[in-house]
């Protein structure tokens, strides 16, 4: 650290220096984030101080947490949904499996007047697709994440998730939305077997969220079927909101009560959360943007990104790359040769910030707000360079 310390001028031509090397995201298109909209930086900013951790000391910001849980509790099919506002899809998905946990100990110990841990680790099911964070759950908690195999729409397989169910299962977990495809797991049938099986069920809609109620299709995933529990949804997606902000939403408090822990010096004896102080700036920021847009608002950005992502896959037909499903929302994962090469090439030799699938087969694009037509033209043209280079390099092994 500095002795002493530098002027304004200095501090920020040092951030200058430090934003020069991010990359704008007009050129990536890996991330599941985007800018936020600009009432939500606005909003953020008014709110910068505010500590959601002791929201006895910022009721005004606490008000719109708890409209924020209104308003989504209201379009995913349940008005007395109970939740929060989290840094995001992790901490989400680790405090969903954590309710699940403490659930199935309570019940033990209503049960058996004991909650001495089971022989076997306890465990919970969730599609192979899902995101890496059910990893860190499974490291966190301590419970085993058993993965059910995809079908070939990349679809969860509702038969392969009920034979890893055993009696040492405390949850189930469904994607609206997944990482890699954009896809939507058989939700209706999932809930089903959750109820037949007295399971709780966690929906993963970080990505699908703030898609899926503004298609016009329908794709049920929410607490309208009778066995979702818990909903995780991300306004730093495609809610436009500020980084850090996730919701995750409860059915009844039954659920978030699992979470209880008693909070001795605060102006609220009691936290459900799982960090202590948290951003309240991130709930005016997703206060602000849910209440410019709407429903129609969003329906807008929604719409916009579908179209892009038909046009995207449209012209990657043109040069022969096809889709590993037809999208479903705004991800597409394309079927090309040498997906891993062909990434490092379309950095390093254009620019371009794209992932690839986790079995390094397909190259992942997210089709984010900040794309448009003339930057997708650019990227398929860079594109197709770039597999001509490939080709070419490999008849030069030949
Ligand atoms: N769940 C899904 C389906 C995701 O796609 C992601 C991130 O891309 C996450 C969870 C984790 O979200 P975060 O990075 O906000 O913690």
């Amino acid at each position: 650290m500095n002795e002493i310390g530098l002027s304004e001028e200095e501090i920020f031509s040092l951030l200058g220096n430090a934003k020069k090397k991010d990359f704008r995201y007009q050129r990536v298109l890996s991330s599941m984030c985007t800018y936020p909209h600009e009432i939500a930086v606005k909003a953020h900013m008014q709110f910068i101080e505010s500590n959601m951790g002791d929201f006895g000391l910022f009721r005004g910001t606490h008000d719109m947490e708890k409209e924020i849980i209104l308003m989504l509790g209201g379009i995913y099919g349940c008005n007395s949904a109970e939740g929060y506002l989290t840094t995001g899809g992790t901490e989400s998905n680790i405090q969903a499996v954590r309710a699940m946990r403490n659930f199935s100990r309570d019940n033990r110990l209503r049960d058996n007047g004991s909650c001495d841990s089971p022989k076997a680790r306890q465990n919970i099911v969730v599609p192979a697709s899902a995101h890496f964070s059910f990893d860190k759950v499974s490291d966190i908690l301590g419970i085993e994440v058993r993965k059910a195999n995809l079908d070939h729409e990349m679809k969860v397989s509702v038969k392969a998730m009920e034979s890893l169910i055993d009696e040492h299962t405390v949850g189930l977990v469904a994607i609206a939305g997944t990482t890699e495809f954009g896809q939507v797991d058989p939700i209706e049938v999932i809930s089903d077997l959750a109820v037949s099986k007295d399971l709780p069920l966690h929906i993963d809609a970080a990505f699908g969220g703030f898609v899926i109620p503004f298609l016009p299709g329908e794709h049920r995933f929410d607490f309208s079927l009778p066995g979702v529990t818990s909903i995780a949804t991300d306004p730093h997606k495609m809610g436009l909101g500020t980084i850090p902000s996730g919701v995750l939403l409860f059915r009844d408090f039954g659920y978030i009560d699992n979470l209880r822990v008693h909070a001795p010096y605060l102006t609220v004896d009691t936290q459900y959360t799982l960090t202590g102080t948290r951003s309240g700036a991130a709930v005016a920021a997703t206060y602000a943007v849910m209440k410019l847009l709407g429903k129609e608002g969003y329906t807008k950005i929604v719409s916009r990104c579908m179209n892009l992502t038909r046009y995207l896959v449209k012209s990657a037909k043109d040069i022969g790359i096809r889709p590993v499903i037809d999208p479903v929302m705004n991800v597409v994962a394309l079927d090309v040769p040498h997906p891993a090469a062909l990434r490092t090439r379309l950095s390093r030799e254009y620019g371009w910030h794209v992932s690839i699938t986790q079995d390094q087969k397909a190259l992942r694009l997210v089709i984010m707000p900040h794309l448009n037509i003339e930057i997708i033209d650019m990227f398929i043209g860079d594109l197709g360079k770039a597999l001509d280079d490939l080709d070419k390099s490999q008849e030069g092994k030949g």
